[in-house]
């Protein structure tokens, strides 16, 4: 039996993420047996709460997937009896070593480790890591913290801040997550290049013409305004997830499937994106829109917003690898808030089949006829190949029809939230879905560049309307790339 005690805090238990993500996570975890028996959830926040009230606030956000309502009930009472509270200040050592009093007190003298979730606006993440290091850290355990996006705004701050937490934590103990890692189908895409020939040999430049990582939501800022005004679009989204989806959709095969085997391959792909250029990229910021009585708002309604802001709330920007692998080959990220739809995927467009006996005479698109590849990463998880195929029937018709993968039907359960998986890897050790700070590095490194020259310059974003398609520009700068958009509206 492990005689060893897991001690989870997270520092923030009073806002958003804490209540919709970590504590359904980890019940989640707790539900399936993947907490060790001894464990005990702190959430620290300044509000002042009891144990009693973090756990009516929590309760409320804590679900049981379809196919395990069975002992829902007492499984959640079971995890609420697990779960306290201290209130405190992010920069106080005194009350950090209060929490350590009260951690001692249930980890009763076994082999401690500590896990530090910092749920917090990243302005007290460095106080808030130097007290846990100072007061509250295992003295005889292991000691981690995770830490959410934004690592900064551009290369000088990410790099401050890393430099500042390395005063008090060695890179081991920075966990720093970003969701998208932990969604199902990213982290199926090594297993689907990597374990399938008909991939990996068509996997480059001479057979793929272009990548696109789209990433649009169906909503605007609602009340995340102040947070988004700071950040725009870039920062929020293209710096981070879709370039960790990047760079292991373009990766070369690692050595093993170690963490720090994958991470170098990563590095290598980031170190190797030329910084984008203004002239590759175009940026939107969404206006009010009304249909009949119903009325959607313009950033700028936001209370917190200010009425000539020039954030981006899309962008889309091509950008190029300089290797062999991927030179000359497009590869175009976009994202957006208040668009049509939500959705996140990859789609990859193969050169059409040169001399193709089809084309001659039927007629057919020789552009649009080109196979294209769709690793839908939400929502409905799919994996598809758009091929040509005969129409079935007398003459000679094609017709292009999906290879389709849909997860819903192949795998009909509800998967894990990407929470989930990120806080069983942290609680493991297991590093490879987090993201190194030379990794951190190279990735500001083909942004701040451009984000320094749209400040400078105070590019105006091109205006669209809530829930269209985004600004019109877009259509441009792919055409201008040979990019087929994933028809944007995004419907195949
Ligand atoms: P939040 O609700 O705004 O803040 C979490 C807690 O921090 C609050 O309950 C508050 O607790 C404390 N706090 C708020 N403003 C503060 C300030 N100015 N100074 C000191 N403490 C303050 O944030 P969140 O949405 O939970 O997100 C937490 C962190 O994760 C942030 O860094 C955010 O950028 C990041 N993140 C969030 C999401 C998301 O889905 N929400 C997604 C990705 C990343 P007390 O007043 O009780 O101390």
């Amino acid at each position: 039996k492990d005689k060893s005690t897991l001690s989870i805090v997270v520092v923030g238990a009073s806002g958003d993420l804490a209540r919709k993500k970590i504590f359904p996570a980890l019940f989640a975890l707790f539900y399936d047996d993947h907490l060790p028996q001894n464990f005990t959830i702190y959430g620290y926040a300044r509000s002042v709460m009891t144990d009693m009230e973090l756990r009516n606030v929590i309760s409320r956000t804590l679900t049981c997937r379809i196919d395990k309502r069975e002992n829902c009930e007492e499984k959640m009472n079971q995890f609420l009896k697990r779960c306290f509270y201290h209130s405190g200040q992010y920069s106080s050592e005194e009350h950090f070593l209060e929490l350590d009093s009260k951690l001692r007190e249930k980890e009763a003298g076994r082999r401690s480790n500590r896990l530090f979730y910092l749920a917090i606006p990243p302005d007290v993440f460095v106080d808030a890591t130097r007290c846990a290091k100072h007061r509250a850290s295992s003295e005889n355990g292991w000691t981690r913290v995770i830490i959410e996006k934004p690592f900064g705004r551009d290369t000088e701050s990410s790099r401050e801040l890393t430099r500042t937490l390395k005063q008090y934590l060695t890179e081991d103990q920075i966990f720093r997550i970003d969701h998208q890692l932990g969604e199902e189908l990213v982290e199926n895409l090594l297993a689907l290049r990597f374990s399938n020939l008909v991939f990996e040999p068509l996997w480059s430049r001479n057979y793929i013409r272009s990548v696109q990582l789209i990433f649009s939501e169906d909503f605007g800022v609602e009340g995340r305004g102040r947070y988004f005004e700071n950040y725009g679009i870039i920062r929020d989204i293209m710096q981070n997830h879709l370039l960790q989806i990047l760079s292991l959709f373009a990766m070369d095969t690692p050595v093993s499937l170690d963490a720090e085997d994958i991470r170098n391959e990563k590095v290598k792909v980031l170190r190797s994106i030329k910084p984008v250029e203004l002239k590759d990229v175009i940026v939107g910021q969404y206006k009010r829109h009304c249909e009949g009585n119903v009325c959607y708002p313009a950033y700028t309604d936001d209370p917190t917003v200010s009425n000539d802001s020039l954030t981006p709330t899309f962008a889309a920007a091509t950008m190029f690898i300089n290797n062999s692998r991927w030179d000359g080959v497009p590869i175009m990220l976009v994202a957006g808030k208040a668009l049509q739809s939500k959705r996140a995927e990859i789609r990859v467009q193969f050169r059409h089949v040169p001399g193709n006996l089809y084309n001659r005479n039927s007629g057919t698109d020789l552009d649009k006829a080109t196979n294209e590849l769709v690793l839908r990463i939400q929502p409905e998880e799919a994996i598809y190949l758009k091929v040509n195929n005969k129409v079935p029937g007398l003459g000679m018709r094609l017709d292009r029809g999906d290879l389709n993968l849909l997860y819903k039907s192949r795998y009909p359960r509800e998967f894990p939230d990407a929470y989930e998986r990120l806080l069983l890897d942290a609680m493991k050790g297991e590093r490879r879905s987090f993201i190194r700070s030379d990794e951190l590095e190279a990735a500001w490194a083909v942004f701040t560049p451009l984000l320094k020259e749209l400040e400078e310059k105070k590019v105006v974003p091109e205006l669209y309307s809530y829930g269209s398609s985004g600004p019109v520009g877009v259509h441009y700068l792919a055409a201008e790339h040979n990019v087929r958009l994933g028809d944007f509206g995004y419907e195949d």
